[in-house]
C-alpha cells in the first residue's frame, strides 16, 4: 500500500516555491501535463500564463524541469513549446524506467528529484517505484471518461486510508 502513499498532498503546483523545494532537499521536479499543470485535453495558451510563468521562475532560481507525460507526442510537443522545458509523452507511466530516464536528463540523484501529479496509480506509484518525491495534486478538471471515474474511487478511498479527506 505504501507505493502508493505520496509524500505531500497539495491543492495546486503553484503551491511549489523555491521555499517548499528547499525544505525537502529537492533541485529538480518531473511533471505531469493533463490536469496537473493544464486541464485535460485543453490547448488554451492563455489560461496557462501563470502556469508558464511559475515554471520560468523556478527554472531561473536553478530547479530542473522536465515533463513526464501519457499524453500523446504531438500534444506533450505542443505544451513543450509553451513551457519552455523538455520532456516527453507517451511516457507509459507507471513504468519506472521512465522516471529513471527522466531523471538523468535532468543529470540529478532521485532523491533530489520530486514527482508531481494527479494520479496515485500513475504519478504517484511510479515515481515511488523510482524512489522520488512524490507530490500528488489535486486534478484541475474532472474526466468524464468511465475507467477515469472508477480510478478516481478508488483514489479517494486510498486517499483517506492515508488521511487525506479529497472532494473532488
Ligand atoms: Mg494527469
Amino acid at each position: 500500500m505504501s507505493l502508493l502513499q505520496p509524500r505531500d498532498v497539495i491543492d495546486h503546483v503553484t503551491e511549489i516555491t523555491p521555499e517548499f523545494l528547499r525544505a525537502r532537499g529537492l533541485h529538480g521536479l518531473l511533471i505531469d501535463l493533463d490536469n496537473t499543470l493544464i486541464p485535460y485535453g485543453s490547448y488554451e495558451e492563455r489560461q496557462a500564463a501563470g502556469i508558464i510563468r511559475w515554471a520560468r521562475d523556478l527554472q531561473r532560481l536553478g530547479t530542473g524541469l522536465y515533463l513526464l507525460s501519457n499524453a500523446t507526442g504531438r500534444r506533450a510537443a505542443y505544451w513543450l513549446e509553451r513551457l519552455e522545458f523538455n520532456g516527453v509523452g507517451l511516457a507509459g507511466k507507471p513504468n519506472p524506467r521512465a522516471y529513471r530516464r527522466a531523471v538523468g536528463a535532468l543529470g540529478l540523484p532521485p532523491g533530489q528529484v520530486g514527482m508531481v501529479g494527479d494520479q496515485l496509480f500513475t504519478d504517484v506509484l511510479g515515481g515511488n517505484l523510482a524512489g522520488l518525491h512524490t507530490i500528488l495534486v489535486r486534478p484541475l478538471a474532472n474526466n468524464a471518461l468511465p475507467h477515469t471515474r472508477l480510478a478516481r474511487q478508488l483514489e479517494r478511498l486510498v486517499l483517506r486510508r492515508y488521511g487525506h479527506d479529497w472532494k473532488t
